[in-house]
């Protein structure tokens, strides 16, 4: 029987509890799919720090280079906590980035998905999204403000000042706008590339070097969307979206109000592809306002494995399946405490309780 071996790393706030849930979906999954998992537990992120003086342990970059994929709980303190990191060795800038550099993972996947029987879970009115909300969004992870160089300092009139770079090459915009075109192709065959151009440079070569990828493409369609203008569509008329492309900074706000649409952060999972290795996380952070109380929804953990499963290995039919039986689950009525709506009868489970029920439905 074939193994695969998978760095799990829990991370912080409510990571330890979803990746519980993530772990149980994994042995469900393994007869099914014929297949068995190797996890190996690693520290990573804040409570790293804490226990191991850095947020990316040697040990869990060698458990990390050694896996066959990463399964990434998410990482980050609240405020007080943050604050006893000096600024550099935080998690996210000492631990985050360097494993997106590291690995190279520059195509970060964000489906924001809501079948029509689940748009009670949207704020938006039904008839807005009357065949639910389908949506790919790629943001592009290695690159733009959060990698270009940073400078801090006192100018000559005596004020603090901060200066970071947003840099792009073509080669970077290429990659990430053939894998746009390459994900629209596999789907509805509509791209939209979201820019600035009116107000960033970055943009404008952005935008060229996408219509350049675009003439390899004649089947799909493509449409340029200034970032604020697709914010307000996403709300507006979702339904118009089919996959979106967009460089970093860009992505990482736009997809948490694709979270927002569809009713919560809890719905987000995410695959953060690289040249040889990938990792798969949660879009959003590590919610310590619920931690430790056994509410956070796991299906954005859930959902990040079946991704792994699909994009690391080929394992389309078992990837499927916990599709299937995640929603399945909250098509029996069952909801974690964010997507509880004072009105709308539910049957309320927690963190636990939603990851047995995924099970129960793997296994029937
Ligand atoms: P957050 O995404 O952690 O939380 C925003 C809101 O969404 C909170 O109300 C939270 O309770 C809710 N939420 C998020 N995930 C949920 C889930 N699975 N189930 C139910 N509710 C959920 O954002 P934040 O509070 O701004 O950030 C907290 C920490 O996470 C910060 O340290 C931040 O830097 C970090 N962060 C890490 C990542 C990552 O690891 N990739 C991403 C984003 C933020």
């Amino acid at each position: 029987m074939k193994t695969y071996s998978i760095a799990v790393l829990e991370g912080d706030g409510i990571g330890p509890e979803i990746t519980r849930e993530a772990v149980k979906v994994f042995r469900a999954i393994e007869p099914i799919a014929g297949v068995s998992f190797d996890l190996r537990f690693a520290p990573f992120g804040g409570q790293a720090w804490f226990d191991h003086g850095t947020a990316f342990p040697e040990d869990t970059k060698r458990i990390c280079d050694e896996a066959d994929a990463i399964l990434k709980g998410p990482i980050g303190l609240g405020t007080e906590a943050s604050r006893q990191i000096p600024v550099d060795e935080q998690p996210e800038r000492a631990g985050l980035l360097p494993m997106r550099k590291r690995y190279n993972t520059y195509a970060n996947f964000r489906p924001v998905y809501l079948p029509p029987e689940l748009c009670h879970f949207s704020p938006l009115r039904k008839e807005r999204i009357p065949d639910g909300i389908d949506i790919m969004m790629i943001r592009e992870l290695v690159g733009g403000l959060y990698f270009g160089e940073k400078e801090r300092g006192v100018n000559g009139a005596g004020e603090r000042y901060v200066k970071e770079t947003l840099e792009y090459t073509d080669a970077q915009i290429r990659r990430i706008a053939h894998v746009g075109f390459q994900e629209a192709r596999r789907r509805r065959k509509l791209l939209h590339s979201v820019h600035k151009s009116n107000v960033l440079l970055s943009s404008v070569l952005w935008n060229e070097v996408v219509e350049e990828v675009a003439t390899e493409y004649p089947d799909v369609r493509l449409e340029h969307i200034i970032v604020d203008a697709a914010a307000t569509a996403l709300v507006l008329r979702p339904q118009a979206f089919d996959v979106m492309v967009m460089e970093n900074m860009f992505g990482d706000i736009l997809s948490d109000l694709g979270g927002g649409i569809l009713g919560s952060l809890g719905l987000m999972p995410s695959a953060c592809v690289g040249t040889e290795k990938s990792y798969y996380e949660p879009s959003h952070g590590s919610a310590p306002d619920i931690a430790g109380k056994g509410i956070a929804n796991p299906y954005s953990m859930i959902g990040s494995v079946a991704l792994l499963l699909e994009k690391s290995f080929g394992l389309d039919d078992a990837g499927r399946r916990i599709w299937d039986a995640a929603r399945a689950v909250f098509g029996a009525g069952y909801v974690t405490a964010d997507l509880a709506v004072p009105g709308q009868q539910a049957k309320m489970v927690d963190t636990a309780g939603f990851g047995d029920l995924v099970v129960a439905a793997l296994k029937s």
